[in-house]
Formats: structure tokens, C-alpha cells, sequence
């Protein structure tokens, strides 16, 4: 049984999700995995999308390379998906929200253009993200926070911090 959970934080790029698994790693002590730079080192990288200027990643030689990562528990998966990540690996799953006008404007300072923008911005404008946690894990463990400015992310983080605690203490009294 694992002592420390793993929590998958995911939503559209520019949400906010590497800024919160940071900080999220830094008060914890979880792991933070960012799973473009693991596939990356795994060489998970199947090909490169021209038109959308992203990898195609090969997801079943991703989640061999992230087994042992993740079975001890305490990590912080971070990406812009997460139905490929096992029910059984995944105690917590925050979507992270942000307004379209502030993703637009993120985006676009990112460099991002045409299609690429265009379907991101529409990704978190149909909220692609939580319906896929909402399909994907059970309701009670899918949250969504919205990052919007910097007191967001303190914020946010400290609740999921509340909720670590909670989960901990819950699985020492299982275990009593
Ligand atoms: P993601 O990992 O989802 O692509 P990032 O964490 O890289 O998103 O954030 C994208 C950009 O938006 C970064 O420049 C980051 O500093 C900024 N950002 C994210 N969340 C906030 C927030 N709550 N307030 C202000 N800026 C933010």
C-alpha cells in the first residue's frame, strides 16, 4: 500500500499545471514528473506532428518507463492528458482551469499559432480535460481549480496539501 499518494495534475497547456506541480513539490517532498521530459528521456517519442507542432508519444512504452516511477507512491504526474494513466495509479486528479482569455494571451506569448492555438484554446473552452478525469477516475477524486493569478496557485496548492494530509491520515487509520 502506498504512504504517499499519487496525484495527477493535468488540464489544457498553459493552465498552470507546471507552476503548481512546482510549488506542490517543493511544500510536500512529492516527485514532481513532468511526463514530456520522461518521455523525452525514455525515449517515448514516436514522432513529431508537423501540423501541430507537438510529439506523438508512444504511450504504452511511456507507462512501462513510469511503473516504477510511480508505484511507491508520492508523485506529481504532470501533463496535458491523463486517461492513459491506470485507475489503480491515481489518487487524485486535478484539472487545472484557466479563462480563455487569459490562456489566449498565455498561449500566444508561448508562441503558439494557428491550428496548434486553435485547438487548445478550443480544448479548454469544451473543457476537454475534466471530461476526460470526469470518464476516466471516479467523480470523488477529479477536482478543478482555476489559475488565474498568483494567489491562485498558493492557494490551490494549500488545498491540495489539506487534502494529502487528509488522504494520509486516512490510510494510517486503514492500516491501525
Ligand atoms: P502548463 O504547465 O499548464 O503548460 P505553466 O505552469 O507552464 O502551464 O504556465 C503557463 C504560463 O502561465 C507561465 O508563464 C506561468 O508563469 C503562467 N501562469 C500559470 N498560472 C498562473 C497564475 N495562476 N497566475 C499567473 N501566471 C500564471
Amino acid at each position: 500500500m502506498r504512504t504517499n499518494p499519487n496525484i495527477v495534475i493535468t488540464g489544457t497547456p498553459g493552465v498552470g499545471k507546471t507552476t503548481h506541480a512546482e510549488l506542490l513539490a517543493r511544500n510536500t517532498g512529492l516527485k514532481h514528473l513532468p511526463i514530456n521530459q520522461v518521455a523525452k528521456e525514455h525515449d517515448c517519442h514516436e514522432d513529431w506532428d508537423e501540423e501541430l507542432q507537438t510529439w506523438i508519444v508512444d504511450e504504452d512504452k511511456l507507462l512501462d518507463a513510469l511503473e516504477p516511477l510511480v508505484a511507491p507512491g508520492g508523485c506529481i504526474l504532470d501533463w496535458h492528458a491523463c486517461d492513459l494513466f491506470p485507475q489503480r495509479w491515481v489518487d487524485l486528479v486535478v484539472v487545472i482551469r484557466c479563462d480563455s482569455t487569459t490562456l489566449f494571451d498565455r498561449l500566444t506569448a508561448r508562441g503558439y499559432s494557428g491550428k496548434k492555438l486553435d485547438e487548445n484554446m478550443d480544448a479548454e473552452i469544451m473543457q476537454m480535460l475534466l471530461e476526460e478525469a470526469k470518464e476516466g477516475y471516479d467523480e470523488e477524486i477529479v477536482v478543478e481549480l482555476y489559475s488565474e493569478v498568483a494567489e491562485d496557485v498558493e492557494q490551490n496548492v494549500e488545498r491540495v496539501e489539506q487534502w494529502i494530509e487528509a488522504w494520509k491520515k486516512a490510510k494510517n487509520e486503514e492500516r491501525a
